[in-house]
This record gives structure tokens, sequence and C-alpha cells, in this order.
């Protein structure tokens, strides 16, 4: 049990769109409610003993599984909706690989880089930023990539729903990660 207190459940909708990621405690609990519709993954997450039941005359079990989809009415209207910019999220979005020199970083080692620099009014926005490594960073400056001379190795774009999930979490199970990349659309760089 106490290893997988950082373990998060995907949450979806009863079509199977991506919702939260939720503790595998918040899980438990709309298992116990019987809120599930269906479950998805490999198997269980943690299997969880309860109270003793007298009249069945044993522990209750309950089986977390690390994909869970909740019964009621789909929530989400998925037109419109652009997951929130985030720095890590972005680096994840372009595999930590500069995209006016092509070398991976680690994390700390890039730089959110603005196309149309924000100097010259370029939004802070999944499609003007992609990520650099300082010293492009640097020779880039105050231009756009034309005027630097610099093309773009690859071309920004605004992340779906599911991929917003993969981009999201820092600890996705194996199968998991094959469920949402699955549902990547065509042309995305997590697949
Ligand atoms: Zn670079």
């Amino acid at each position: 049990m106490h290893r997988h207190r950082h373990s998060h459940v995907l949450q979806l909708d009863i079509q199977g769109t991506p919702q939260a990621w939720i503790s595998l405690e918040q899980a438990a609990t709309r298992v116990a409610a019987g809120s599930v519709a269906w479950v998805g993954g490999d198997g269980p997450l943690a299997t969880l003993r309860g109270g003793f039941n007298a009249r069945r005359g044993r522990q209750s079990v309950l089986d977390v599984h690390p994909i869970i989809a909740l019964h009621g009415k789909p929530r989400v209207n998925l037109f419109g909706v652009v997951p929130a910019l985030a720095r890590h999220k972005l680096l994840r979005r372009d595999r930590h690989t500069c995209a006016y020199c092509g070398q991976r970083f680690a994390e700390q080692d890039l730089q959110c880089e603005h196309i149309l620099p924000a100097s010259r009014g370029g939004p802070w926005s999944w499609m003007n930023l992609v990520c650099a490594c300082g010293p492009c960073n640097g020779r880039k400056a105050d231009r756009t990539p034309e005027e630097a001379g610099m093309p773009l190795l690859y071309l920004p774009y605004v992340p779906s729903r599911w991929e917003d999930f993969l981009l999201e979490g820092r600890t996705i199970r194996a199968d998991v990660h094959e469920w949402l990349a699955a549902r990547l659309p065509k042309g995305s760089r997590l697949c």
C-alpha cells in the first residue's frame, strides 16, 4: 500500500474522455461508491482491504484499477478546450529537443522560446512557444526564425486532451501510457 502513495489514477467519463488524475484514495472512494462503469489497464493498481462483512463472513476487497470510467453524463465539451500551458508540459511536447539545433537536453538546460519574440507581441501560447537550449535562444535573441536564419526543426501545436493527460502525468504506468497513446491524433510527437 505504501509504495502506491504517489500513484495516480486516470479518471475518465463514461465515453472514455480523460477528466482528471486522481489519487488512489480518491479512486477507491469512487469504486466503493459504485460510481465506476468500466476500468482499463493491465490489472489493479492496488487491492484495498475494507471492513469485515459479518453477513457474508469475509473481508471486503476493493480492486482499484489505473484507469476508471465513471457513470454519468459526459461533462467535457471537447471543442474549444485548450489545455493549460505549463513549462514541463511544453518541454515534454517538444521531447526535450531544441527546435533550432535539434539536440536533446535535460529539463534544466532548456528554455521556453517565443517564436515571435515577446518584446514584439508574441504570446505565451502553445502555438508561439517551442523549447530551445540556452545558446540557441541567446543567438536567436529578439528576432523571428526567418530574421535569424534559424528555421524551426519542428512545428509547435496545441496538444489534444488525451495528449495533455500524457504531458501532465508525472509517473504514468506503462499500460496507462499505452492507453492514452493509442488515442493520440496522427502527427503527435508523443506517439
Ligand atoms: Zn539548441
